[in-house]
């Protein structure tokens, strides 16, 4: 009997080889997926369905309601679509253009610089199928796969065996992690842990940039030379290596500039390449479109037929500046990812909440929209974290709409 094999929308990696069970439009078992797949593939989307300030409300009405928001709003915020499938991000963009709103996603506080370098082909980036069939020399950098994209290590880099790499990873792969504390990725890299006090990347990359120049590699902080000459070893010795850089990286570094100084040097002696760990399912997508949108891949502003880009157009600073009038956040909820101090602002306006399942976002929302589950209730694609794209079909099936649905209607309503 032919197997159906499903995509899991959990993390960016998208993993595209789950098996399900399902009776009666539930899903019962997930096969392949790991715990925080599972939990995706069985979420059961909360059945709220529609609400005006906090009362039940149905389809029409809370768009006709969200409709009368962006339609009086001057400057407008849509924020959001990292878990939001291509042809959801695509009308985003469009709306966006049409009322001449404030755009911005997650990526504007975290690995944003990373994916407009990737973008603009500024750092040499592999995909993933390249890591598991190649990759001899593998950094985690900054990043606990190990929880936040769990089957990075056993299907794609540092476990599996890849068509040059057949005897496995205890005898032809190096696992490194780089990381501020001894995280569950870094106890499995063992002994090729290298543990850096906070903010303490940029001057362990001069170090190692030194160590790989054949110099004596020196850190305020005293690191050994004689661990960071070994790391130099290893890294110059790689046939095809690859870091995954990490929000705790970016997040330690002022700008890109020590990374692309490593790469460069890491790339004279041996063969490197890099992939951000993003984690939700789709923002490498909503960057590209963006990025081949308007040349930019966050925090922009459309205003009659131009656009406007820079950090005050990121979600924080809109807030923090009060520059805002109105928002529509689809599939995120900044009030558990942003702080108290910046997202407070957002009960001044009146803002409409689009997601699958109730958070502390829609609780506070003048409109909530309770939409589908991407990947699970309704299909599309989305571009996993190496820029691969990767089409899906839904598991179960409801007549409930789905973002994209939701976005075409107040499109046209408007
Ligand atoms: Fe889903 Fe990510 Fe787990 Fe793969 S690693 S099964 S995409 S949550």
């Amino acid at each position: 009997m032919e197997k159906n094999y499903y995509v899991c929308t959990g993390c960016g990696l998208l993993c595209d080889d789950i098996e399900v069970e399902s009776e009666k439009n539930i899903v019962n078992k997930v096969y392949t997926a790991c715990r925080v797949g599972v939990a995706h593939m069985k979420e059961t989307r909360d059945e709220a369905g529609f609400r005006v300030d906090n009362i039940p409300v149905d389809e029409a009405t809370a768009i006709n309601e969200a409709v009368s928001i962006l339609r009086d709003a001057k400057n407008p915020l849509i924020f959001g679509l990292g878990n939001s499938t291509d042809e959801t991000q695509k009308l985003a963009i469009e709306l966006a253009k049409k009322i001449n709103a404030t755009l911005d996603d997650t990526s504007s506080f975290c690995l944003g610089p990373l994916s407009d370098a990737l973008i603009q082909d500024k750092l040499k980036t592999c995909t993933l199928d390249d890591v598991r069939n190649k990759a001899d020399v593998i950094i985690y950098w900054g990043t606990d796969p190990s929880d936040s994209h769990p089957r990075l290590l056993s299907k794609h880099s540092y476990f599996p065996r890849g068509s040059e790499k057949q005897r496995g990873w205890e005898e032809e792969r190096t696992a490194i992690a780089i990381d501020v504390r001894k995280s569950h990725t870094a106890k499995i890299c063992g002994n090729y842990f290298f543990q850096i006090p906070p903010k303490g990347d940029a001057e362990f990359i001069d170090a190692l940039i030194a160590g790989l120049s054949g110099k004596l590699p020196k850190t305020s902080y005293n690191y050994p030379p004689k661990r960071l000459l070994e790391l130099a070893n290893i890294l110059k010795g790689a046939k095809f290596g690859v870091i995954f850089v990490g929000r705790g990286l970016i997040y330690s570094i002022e700008d890109l500039e020590p990374l692309f100084k490593l790469m460069k040097v890491l790339n004279e002696k041996a063969n490197f390449h890099l992939i951000p760990m993003v984690s939700s399912c789709n923002i490498v997508g909503f960057n590209e479109k963006l990025f081949a949108e308007t040349g930019y891949v966050n925090s922009v502003k459309f205003e009659d037929g131009t656009v406007k880009h820079g950090p005050e157009y990121s979600i924080v600073e809109s807030l923090k500046a009060r520059t805002v009038d109105a928002a529509l956040i689809i599939g995120t909820d900044p009030f558990s990812i942003l702080p108290h101090s910046i997202v407070k602002n957002l009960l001044e306006i009146p803002f409409i909440s689009i997601d699958h399942c109730e958070t502390l976002t829609s609780k506070h929302a003048k409109v909530y929209i309770n939409t589908t589950i991407s990947g699970v209730e309704s299909g599309g694609s989305a571009t996993r974290m190496d820029g691969v794209k990767v089409s899906f079909e839904p598991v179960i099936e409801t007549d409930h709409p789905s973002e994209e649905v939701i976005l075409k209607k107040i499109m046209e309503a408007l």
